[in-house]
């Protein structure tokens, strides 16, 4: 057995998992991102529905200014009535009379209308209210658990780089440097289990040859193919 690359094969379930740690911790990020775009979007939708409340209340005061000041014009036209002198244009007042009471009814139906849109609308709007409240709120508590899983995530990593530099420590330099040159190559897996002949970093039959030298641990063996290092388990349980 070659202690240095049992040692490597510790170092490589170690790497394992720090890969594993530090996808985690990459996963934080986005999470902090999609919460704040759910927020920001629940707040843009408040902040739209009261802009166009506040449209349709103005709207609607304009309107119910414009009506006073018709019914206003009607009676003072109501009163005038007796001072005309003809038939005609007793018959020309009351026309007129009658157009703009139309026109009123008509206003006044707009106004309704504006109101009952309005009236929905403020429904939305104080649902949506509620729910960025509620959302404002629960997030401020996600956010501190992504962050206190974030400095348990980076603890857990800063324990396995030091037991790693523990057991690197007994590992020659040059070796050191081939198997850090072969994780970062093959996405982080550097010693490999070699099974029935098949290289299990890339699949690829090795020569039978090969296979039994790589079975003793007695040296480095290196895949022909992956070039990663072959440090064989009979039962692997991981
Ligand atoms: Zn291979």
């Amino acid at each position: 057995m070659n202690e240095e690359l049992r040692i490597l094969s510790e170092v490589q379930k170690l790497d394992t998992k720090i890969l594993e740690n530090e996808r985690k911790r990459a996963q934080a990020p986005v999470r902090i991102e999609a919460m704040e775009k759910e927020l920001a979007e629940i707040r843009d939708k408040v902040a739209r529905e009261k802009e166009v409340i506040e449209e349709l209340e103005k709207e609607r005061k304009r309107k119910e200014k414009e009506l006073e000041a018709e019914k206003e014009k009607i009676k003072k036209s109501e009163s005038k009535l007796h001072e005309v002198k003809t038939n005609k244009e007793y018959q020309a007042s009351l026309k007129e009379i009658d157009a703009a009471r139309a026109a009123n009814d008509k206003t006044e139906e707009e106004i309704i209308l504006l109101m009952e849109r309005s009236e929905e609308l403020k429904k939305d709007y104080e649902k949506a209210s509620a729910l960025l409240a509620k959302r404002d709120k629960e997030s401020g508590a996600e956010l501190k658990a992504v962050e206190q899983e974030m400095r348990s995530v980076d603890d857990v990593i800063s324990q396995l780089k030091k037991e790693k530099a523990e057991l690197m420590a007994h590992v020659a330099a040059k070796h050191q440097s081939r198997y850090q040159m072969l994780l970062d190559r093959r996405g982080g897996v550097a010693v490999v289990n070699v099974k029935n002949g098949v290289c299990l970093g890339c699949f690829m039959n090795i020569p039978p040859q090969l296979f039994i030298e790589a079975m003793k641990n007695h040296q480095f063996v290196a895949c022909p193919s992956c070039n990663r290092l072959f440090y064989y388990v009979e039962n692997e349980q991981e």
